[in-house]
């Protein structure tokens, strides 16, 4: 049996960004994962002349630290189309409205009333305990900035439930924007210029280059389709029992979704396992549909569409991704990423979703026919929510995490949600 200082189980992009951690500062260490490549959910595909992702889409880079593994693996990414700033929202007249200043201030989102009250955001009073996302856009911004505005934005991200997300664990900024200035408003105009310049990207042949490429770096370090079936505390460490042997180490860090963590935690950790349990993860569905162009008739001019949940319309939203990166639908076809489900949408099964979805997204945007190419995916526990409550969660495990010395737990559903997060996340892990 081999022992190692360091054993990271779960290559995902979390645990990929702490195992380079480690292997800069020289440390031995190897990485564990369950699947066949790297990457957990990022899924990446080229077939039929589409590229397509049915996880994440796009990554988001403003943090120094995301900014350095890019340049570290030599990877430049692909600039989303300036036009992808552009996001549309589907109003009460069942039309699209670019949202942006012109969507708060104008008449085709919000009514005059909505546009007054406004004005009164610099003068409300500071929130003193936690909130939900919903009670606190309501108490600053008013009932149909939430909405029109950041209810979709909110199943966009999270496919989430305003009125259960915590707006401190999941819109952090937001929260901190309240608490330093008094106002988002003003926080808006003192704010400074950011370390990095924030770029939205991706990758020829989609995100899964990232997670490729940090597997090249890593080289025999990582093993795939070694899935760790038990772990079990000694005298040193941790014994970790996977498909392809037995190993001890003596910090182990399982970069895993909660259940995953906890299907493979000793018997006797039945507090840890009830604590992780807490943490919803609802299904969300991705689509990937081909359509030829003369089909669509909307100009696909934007990052995407998101549909708010008053409307009564089951589809999440959809990204314009063939507008968003190039080559990624054949010449005279265009291709959209399509998401279902979420906190407040149960999914139908599949042989209902691209149904679904057509009946959904034909009248929005002149779409005609059935598509050239489809493929679906779901995600029966897509996105970790942290809901009201959530950082207590999170330090109810940290201390049931005490009776396990050794043992470190990370992923997506702590420090946050975004591929960004969970490289930052990881990487600072491996630097502490
Ligand atoms: C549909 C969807 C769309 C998204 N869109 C975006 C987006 O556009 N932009 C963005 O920034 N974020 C997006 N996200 C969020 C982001 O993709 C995730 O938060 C992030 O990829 C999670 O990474 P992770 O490493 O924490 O976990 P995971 O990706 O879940 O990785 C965990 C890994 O552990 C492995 N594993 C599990 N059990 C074992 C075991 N017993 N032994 C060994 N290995 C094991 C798994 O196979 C997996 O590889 C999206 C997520 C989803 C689901």
């Amino acid at each position: 049996m081999k022992s190692l200082p360091y054993l990271i189980v779960g290559a995902g992009i979390t645990g990929l960004s702490l195992a380079l951690s480690l292997q800069e500062q020289g440390k031995e260490f190897l990485l564990l994962e369950a699947r066949d490549q790297a990457g957990g959910n990022i899924r990446s595909h080229s077939e039929e002349g589409f590229t397509y992702d049915l996880g994440p889409n796009t990554l988001l880079v403003r943090d120094p630290l995301v900014a350095e593994l890019l340049h570290n693996l030599s990877l430049a990414g692909i600039a989303a189309n300036p036009i992808a700033r552009r996001r549309f929202v589907l109003n009460r007249q069942n039309r699209l409205v670019a949202l942006g200043p012109g969507a708060l201030l104008g008449g085709k989102l919000l009514s005059l009333r909505a546009r007054l009250h406004l004005l009164g955001e610099p003068f409300r009073a500071r929130a003193h305990s936690e909130e939900s996302v919903a009670t606190f856009v309501r108490r600053r911004l008013g009932s149909e900035v939430l909405d029109w505005m950041v209810d979709p934005f909110v199943s966009g991200v999270f496919a989430g439930d305003p009125e259960r997300l915590s707006l401190s664990a999941s819109l952090p900024r937001l929260a901190q924007m309240e608490q330093e200035h008094g106002s988002l408003m003003l926080a808006g105009l003192r704010r400074k210029r950011p370390a990095v310049k924030s770029r939205l990207l991706s990758f020829p042949g989609g995100m899964q280059a990232l997670p490729r490429a940090c597997a090249a770096k890593l080289g025999d370090k990582l093993r795939c389709n070694s899935a760790v079936t038990a772990i079990a505390p000694t005298a040193n460490g941790w014994q970790v029992e996977s498909t392809t042997g037995t190993w001890e180490t003596q910090k182990l860090i399982l970069c895993l979704p909660t259940d995953a963590i906890a299907r493979i935690l000793p018997s006797a950790a039945q507090l840890l396992r009830d604590r992780l349990a807490a943490i919803e993860y609802p299904s969300v569905a991705t689509l990937a549909l081909g359509f030829h162009r003369r089909h669509v008739q909307h100009p696909l001019d934007g990052f995407g569409v998101l549909i708010p949940r008053r409307l009564g319309i089951s589809t999440l939203g959809a990204l314009f991704s063939s507008t968003l990166f190039p080559n990624r639908a054949p010449e005279g076809q265009v291709l959209l990423t399509i998401f279902l489900g979420g906190a407040r949408e149960p999914l139908s099964g599949e042989e209902a979703l691209v149904p679904q979805a057509l009946h959904d997204l034909s009248p929005i945007l002149g779409i005609e026919g059935e598509p050239s190419f489809q493929r679906v995916q779901i995600w029966s526990r897509a996105i970790p929510q942290y809901n009201l409550g959530h950082a207590q969660r999170i330090n109810a495990i940290d201390n049931a995490l005490r009776d396990w010395p050794g043992l470190s737990l990370l992923g997506n559903w702590r420090g946050g949600v975004a591929l960004g997060d969970c490289i930052r996340n990881g990487i600072t892990a491996g630097q502490s």
